[in-house]
């Protein structure tokens, strides 16, 4: 575990290093967002009650394992509305995990024995976590400090980033980085994401924005990141991918493709072949 001083990101945010995954906790005079509540490694309840004495408002970046699973440690988590969890096959995710997994019993059935794994590692924790929808431009006071809610719908239907119009920065969850893993939300197309992965630079771009930071790089990205990976995710076919492999209950092939960016270093992403159909 590892936290960043204070001055280290931006002045009164605090990133939590949650194995692969960080969190961010950002604190205005009066109240405190944590954006994202991790992996469940550890109590994240009681580490951040160790970090601040603040009213605390708990955010989701979206609805996957590895930023909600410490959603049980608290009464109440506010969500993008489309991400809303039901804790069934309603739920985008759990329906791709759900039909991987009855086509793979269904094919070995021994396989069964994998299943308290897929549990403790796909599923996100269930608990007496109310879920409170967070609609796009909601605002979010914390006293001397307010952070606007932004949709950026691809990763996950629901996923949101958080703008902090202050500092012009933004926290983008997973909906923006290196490699978006595309595969979560198999009825999005890739050219969908570009679409909005143009539509929310354009609109950031307009409003002074500058830098953003996703949830699982160590690095800080320059806006226009995210308008030039949107350009490259447009262009992938089955084709590009460096590895396809077939995945029972899913109808296309899993692909992973990378390239190099002169100017933002790298490029990847993991997703279905067919969401390269337009
Ligand atoms: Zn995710
Ligand atoms: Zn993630």
């Amino acid at each position: 575990m590892f936290r960043y001083g204070k001055a280290k990101l931006i002045e009164g945010v605090t990133r939590i290093k949650d194995g692969i995954v960080n969190e961010f906790l950002i604190e205005g005079r009066d109240r405190a967002v944590l954006f994202d509540t991790g992996l469940d490694l550890f109590n994240i309840r009681d580490y951040v009650s160790k970090l601040t004495d603040k009213e605390l408002i708990v955010v989701n970046s979206h609805f996957h394992p590895d930023h909600a699973n410490g959603n049980h440690h608290f009464d109440k988590v506010h969500i993008g509305e489309k991400d809303l969890p039901t804790f069934t096959t309603q739920d985008v995710y759990f329906k791709l995990v759900d039909d991987i997994v009855t086509a793979t019993l269904k094919k070995h059935p021994r396989a069964q024995k994998i299943m308290p794994w897929v549990d403790k590692l796909l599923m996100t924790k269930k608990g007496n976590t109310e879920y409170i929808p967070l609609k796009d431009g909601d605002e979010i006071d914390l006293g001397g400090k307010t952070l606007i809610v932004k949709d950026f719908p691809g990763h996950t239907p629901g996923s949101i980033t958080l703008l902090d119009p202050a500092m012009k920065f933004i926290y983008a969850g997973d909906a923006s980085d290196i490699d978006i893993w595309m595969f979560t939300n198999p009825e999005c197309s890739l050219h969908d994401y570009a679409e909005e992965g143009r539509r929310y630079y354009k609109e950031v771009k307009a409003l002074g924005y500058t830098r953003y930071r996703g949830a699982h790089m160590p690095l800080t990205h320059k806006i226009s990141f995210m308008r030039d990976y949107a350009e490259w995710i447009d262009r992938l076919t089955p084709q590009k991918a460096f590895l396809k492999l077939p995945v029972p209950g899913v109808r296309s092939k899993l692909c992973f493709a990378a390239a190099p960016s002169l100017r933002h270093i790298l490029f990847t992403s993991v997703y279905w072949a067919h969401q390269c159909d337009r």
